[in-house]
């Protein structure tokens, strides 16, 4: 052993934080990382994992290291030191995917501007978390990209994260983004440049098993399938290795899971009138996460027919269309993975290492025309499972403990043109107003001005369209017979006060651009707790 090894792993930080089997890196530090068995005391990871993101500390693969493990985390200052001893074993990775853009196969995709750096678990809820820097320059599947970010839309990418965690969606996070003054983008304008530092429990979306389909590549499919099966979804069962035992089969399973998954999730953006703009199938993540946002917005004067994407020209992702673009990407990914779910339907076991490669065309062929047994099925449980969300969300909402669909549709019918929040924000009273005998032509009133934008709004149809949604309403509420007050109390902390509108994010990168990091501050916690009942200097974000 040399003497800079001595040095280095007597100055090594005794916390370690071991990447998860991944794959990326290399790594053979296998199963439960050490600070889970450490009695729930997760300062250690805490400062690890701070201290790695923050570049204080980098991770290196050491020769002979004594505990076997082989890979640690050591301070930077040691990091010159340990190159001397290392041997390439850890890098950054980027993957390769397809998709269908809007609703065309638009072959080869990856990751072009972001990099993974590590898998983790999370010390505090046990959920796995996969780190990556979106922006951070040029990677292999970069094509004619530039690799690179704006500031704008990094920090977009930054506060929507917070507010749809907040309203209890599915998401990704980011924990920081970081302006690169000295870097300009160049888009429709110049632009100043920003890494966004994000995680997710994973970053693979359908895109990753179109790819391997659409070029007959049926190992890697084999091997993604079996990988995501196991190791994102925890189905310890699933066989990954060579070995004769039985094969359990996952592949319908699989769909059947991100189809479950997702069709949460997007109901509860349809409750809440999130629009992603961009449902290609290279951006809808087989967790369920809601990721890769770019040109999304919330709905601020309810229609049905709203596109937030300017480049859609023909609506496909309008706010009424994102269930039935769901389906379609969960269609895709039964084609993709449409040979192993028909093998498995057959031989009643997932296929071997080597089946799929050696099979004959007709094998295939025979194989990808017996998975249409599990198209309907699907396809009716992703929309069963997506009604019924969207119906406990609405409930929620409503502050009733059942509401069906034509209640809801009523509604969305009577709002039409208002402001979606504050009519649903301005509706929370009224358990207590009822309680308190007010007259519903009265309540209607209140609730259509306090929503418009514009006085033409306020006319005599409106007010006998909110006024009758009113009467089924309110007759729902008595008939469910709880205490008004308590009723009201709960639809505030699910109807919020504050959204997070595309003004708002222009106006912080705005500010951003004369280094006002104080207004994200403001929108940040306001995104962070949109219940609260924001006053004063808040008004403003709120009108
Ligand atoms: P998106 O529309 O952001 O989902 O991106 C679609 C594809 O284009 C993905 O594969 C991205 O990685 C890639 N891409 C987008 N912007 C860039 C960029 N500036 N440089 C390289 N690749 C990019
Ligand atoms: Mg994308």
């Amino acid at each position: 052993m040399s003497h800079s090894q001595i040095e280095l792993l007597q100055e090594e930080p005794t916390h370690h934080f071991h990447p998860l089997v991944s794959s990326g890196p290399k790594t053979d530090a296998q199963g439960a990382p050490d600070y889970l068995n450490d009695n729930g005391d997760s300062a250690d990871a805490r400062r690890a994992f701070s201290d790695w993101a923050s570049g204080r500390a980098v991770r290196v693969e050491v020769q002979g290291k004594p505990e076997g493990t082989g890979t640690s985390f050591v301070h930077s200052e040691n990091a010159v030191k340990a190159q001397k001893v290392t041997s390439p074993g850890y890098g950054p990775w980027a993957l390769r995917y397809g998709g269908h853009q809007f609703g065309g196969w638009a072959d080869q995709l990856g990751d072009g501007r972001t990099v993974s750096l590590v898998e983790t678990i999370n010390p505090t809820n046990g959920q796995r978390v996969e780190v990556q820097l979106k922006g951070a320059g040029r990677t292999p599947y970069s094509r004619f990209g530039d690799g690179l970010a704006t500031l704008k839309s990094s920090v977009r990418e930054f506060l929507a994260p917070e507010y749809m965690a907040a309203l209890g969606i599915p998401t990704s996070r980011s924990l920081c983004v970081t302006a690169l003054p000295d870097v300009s983008v160049e888009r429709e304008e110049m632009n100043t440049a920003a890494v966004n530092m994000r995680i997710a429990q994973s970053w693979l979306r359908i895109g990753n098993f179109e790819i391997h389909a659409r070029h007959k590549e049926w190992e890697s499919l084999r091997i993604l399938g079996e990988y995501v099966s196991k190791h994102i979804f925890g189905w310890s069962e699933v066989v990954t290795d060579q070995g004769d035992a039985h094969r359990p089969p996952w592949a319908a399973r699989l769909v059947q899971r991100v189809a479950e998954s997702n069709a949460v999730t997007v109901a509860r953006w349809q409750a809440y009138g999130f629009m992603h703009g961009v449902m290609n199938t290279d951006n809808i993540a087989l967790t369920g996460e809601t990721i890769d946002y770019g040109p999304y917005g919330f709905m601020d004067l309810f229609d049905e027919d709203c596109i937030c994407n300017h480049s859609d020209y023909t609506g496909r992702y309008s706010y009424r269309m994102q269930p039935t673009m769901t389906l379609f990407a969960i269609d895709k990914l039964i084609d993709a993975l449409a040979p192993v779910i028909g093998y498995e339907i057959i031989n009643d076991q997932a296929p071997s290492p080597g089946v799929l490669q050696s099979a004959t065309r007709s094998d295939i062929a025979e194989w990808t025309d017996a998975a249409d047994a599990k198209r309907e099925p699907i396809a009716l449980s992703l929309q069963r499972t997506m009604l019924g969300e969207w119906e406990t969300v609405w409930a929620a909402r409503l502050g009733l403990l059942k509401a069906d669909k034509e209640l809801i549709d009523s509604l969305q019918i009577a709002i039409t043109s208002l402001d979606m929040t504050r009519f649903m924000r301005g509706l929370c009273a009224v358990p207590e107003k009822v309680a308190n005998n007010s007259p519903i032509e009265c309540i209607a009133q209140s609730l259509i001005e306090g929503a418009s934008h514009v006085q033409s709004d306020t006319g005599p149809s409106r007010v006998d369209l909110v006024t009758n949604w009113l009467k089924t309403y309110i007759e729902r509420l008595c008939a469910e017979g709880r205490d008004a007050a308590n009723v009201s109390a709960a639809m505030r902390k699910r109807n919020p006060r504050f959204v997070l509108r595309n003004w708002i994010t222009d106006e912080v990168a705005q500010r951003l651009e004369q280094f006002d990091t104080a207004f994200l501050e403001h929108v940040r916690e306001m995104c962070a707790r949109p219940f609260d009942e924001w006053q004063d200097e808040e008004v403003r974000l709120i009108s």
